[in-house]
C-alpha cells in the first residue's frame, strides 16, 4: 500500500515525500479512504501510531478541494481540540507540514502564555484551528474565534481529557458547533464513559481499533533495576555515562521530583533539562525544543510529557519513579520505539514500588527482565520508607484505581 493508492492529492504526496514517509501506517490505511467518504470515525489508537496524520491528511484534502467555493475572508473550517499544549504544538506542526503545498493556513492556540500572537493569527484568517480547550473557550469568549463554519471536528485523546477534567469545557465546545459536520473521536482507551461521550459527537460512524496498549509495551526492550531510594541518583548518573546514549527521557512522579533530578545530574556534569506544570510555557517549549534538535541530551518529565512528546528516535526512556497508574506506564515507555522504531526503557524500583511494578506487569501480561549486575543493587536490608507503608501502598493502589483522575492531575 502506498499514498497514492489512498487516492490523494499532489499537494499532498508531495508534502508526505519530503517528510520521508514512504508508506501510510495501518491507522492512515485504514482511516483516510473512510474519512475521505465523508464519515465519522471513531478511533481507538494512541500517539505514535501515525494518527496525527490519519486525520490530518483528509481534512486538509476535503478542504483543498472545495476552497474554491469559499470566497472572502478564511473562515475556520476545521477544529482538532487536544488536550495538553505540546500535543496542541505537535499536531500543529504536522499541519503546518501537509499542508506545505496547498493554499491553506493552520493555527495553534493554547494557554499559558500571552494571547497577542494567537489572536494576531487568527484576525490574518485561518483554514485549520489546534486548540486546547481553555484558551478555545477564552477566545471564543473575546469574540475572536467563532466556531459557526466548522465543517470537521476533531476530540483528539479523549480520555486524557476526562482524566484532566476537561469535560465541562468540552461539553461548552460542543454546543458552539454546528449541527451539520464531520467528526472525529480518537481516545487510546474505550472506557464507558468515553463511549457515551463519543455517542454524543458522532453520527453514523466508522470504527478503526489499532495497537492495543500492549503492543506498544512489545515493541520497546524493557528492563528494571531494583535500586534504594536513596541509590536512584547515583544509578541514573551510572547509566547515562555508561550508555551514553543521544536522548533520554528521565521520568518522575513530582514536579519537585524532577528539579531535584536536574539537580543531581547537573553535579555529576551532566546537562538536563525539566519540564512541568510549574514551569512557564516558554521554558517547557526551550527545553523540549532543544530536546528534539538534539542540543539537550535529558530531559526530566513529569507525566504531563508522557503523550504528548514525540521525539523521533528517541533512544532511552528511564521511569525514575515508576508511576502509580499502571497505564502510564505504557504511555511513558511509548515516548520511544515510535510509529516502527524499537526503543529501550529502564525502570527504578525501591521496595515502596514493587506493587505498582506488579500492577503494570499485569496489564502488560509481560514479566519485565531484571538488570542483576549494576552498580547499586537493592541487597534487600531496605526497609520501606515508613512503618506500614507498604500497606500504605496497597490501600494507595486501590484508591488510585477509583480515582485515577484526581492522583493524575495531582502528578502533572
Ligand atoms: P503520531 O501518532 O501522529 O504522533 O505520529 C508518530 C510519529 O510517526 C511522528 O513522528 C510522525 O511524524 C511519524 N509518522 C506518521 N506517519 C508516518 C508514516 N506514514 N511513515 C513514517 N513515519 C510516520
Amino acid at each position: 500500500m502506498t499514498f497514492n493508492n489512498l487516492g490523494l492529492i499532489q499537494p499532498i504526496l508531495e508534502a508526505l515525500e519530503e517528510k520521508g514517509y514512504t508508506q501510510p501506517t495501518p491507522i492512515q490505511e485504514q482511516a483516510i479512504p473512510i474519512l475521505l467518504k465523508r464519515r465519522d470515525l471513531l478511533g481507538c489508537a494512541q500517539t505514535g501510531t501515525g494518527k496525527t496524520a490519519a486525520f490530518a491528511i483528509p481534512i486538509i484534502q476535503l478542504i483543498e478541494q472545495n476552497k474554491d467555493d469559499q470566497a472572502g475572508k478564511r473562515k475556520v473550517k476545521a477544529l482538532v481540540v487536544t488536550p495538553t499544549r505540546e500535543l496542541a504544538i505537535q499536531i500543529g506542526e504536522n499541519f503546518t507540514a501537509y499542508c506545505k503545498h496547498t493554499r491553506l493556513r493552520n493555527t495553534v492556540i493554547f494557554g499559558g502564555v500571552k494571547q497577542g500572537a494567537q489572536t494576531n493569527a487568527l484576525r490574518g484568517g485561518v483554514d485549520i484551528l489546534v486548540a486546547t480547550p481553555g484558551r478555545l473557550l477564552d477566545l471564543i469568549q473575546q469574540g475572536y474565534i467563532t466556531l459557526k463554519h466548522i465543517e470537521y471536528f476533531v476530540l483528539d485523546e479523549a480520555d486524557q481529557m476526562l482524566d484532566m477534567g476537561f469535560i465541562h469545557d468540552i461539553k461548552k465546545i460542543l454546543a458552539k458547533l454546528p449541527k451539520e459536520r464531520q467528526s472525529l473521536f480518537f481516545s487510546a482507551t474505550m472506557p464507558k464513559n468515553i463511549v457515551a461521550l463519543s455517542r454524543e459527537i458522532l453520527g453514523n460512524y466508522d470504527k478503526v481499533t489499532i495497537q492495543p496498549e500492549q503492543a506498544t509495551a512489545e515493541r520497546v526492550e524493557q528492563a528494571i533495576c531494583y535500586v534504594a531510594k536513596k541509590d536512584k541518583p547515583a544509578l541514573l548518573v551510572h547509566l547515562i555515562h555508561d550508555k551514553n546514549p543521544e536522548s533520554t527521557l528521565v521520568f518522575s512522579r513530582t514536579k519537585h521530583g524532577a528539579d531535584k533530578i536536574v539537580r543531581k545530574l547537573s553535579k555529576a556534569n551532566i546537562t538536563a533539562a525539566a519540564i512541568h506544570g510549574n514551569k512557564s510555557q516558554n521554558q517547557r517549549q526551550r527545553a523540549l525544543g532543544d530536546f528534539k534538535k538534539g542540543k539537550l541530551n535529558v530531559l526530566v518529565a513529569t507525566d504531563i510529557a508522557a503523550r504528548g512528546i514525540d521525539v523521533s528516535q528517541l533512544e532511552l526512556v528511564i521511569n525514575y519513579d515508576l508511576p502509580n497508574v499502571a497505564e502510564t506506564y505504557v504511555h511513558r515507555i511509548g515516548r520511544t520505539g515510535r510509529a516502527s522504531a524499537s526503543g529501550e526503557s529502564i525502570s527504578f524500583c525501591d521496595i515502596d514500588e514493587k506493587a505498582y511494578l506488579k500492577d503494570i506487569q499485569k496489564l502488560i501480561g509481560q514479566h519485565i527482565p531484571v538488570i542483576e549486575d549494576h552498580p547499586y543493587p537493592d541487597d534487600g536490608t531496605q526497609l520501606p520508607s515508613k512503618p506500614g507503608s507498604n500497606q500504605r501502598n496497597n490501600n494507595n493502589r486501590n484508591r488510585n484505581k477509583n480515582n485515577r483522575h484526581r492522583n493524575r492531575s495531582r502528578n502533572r
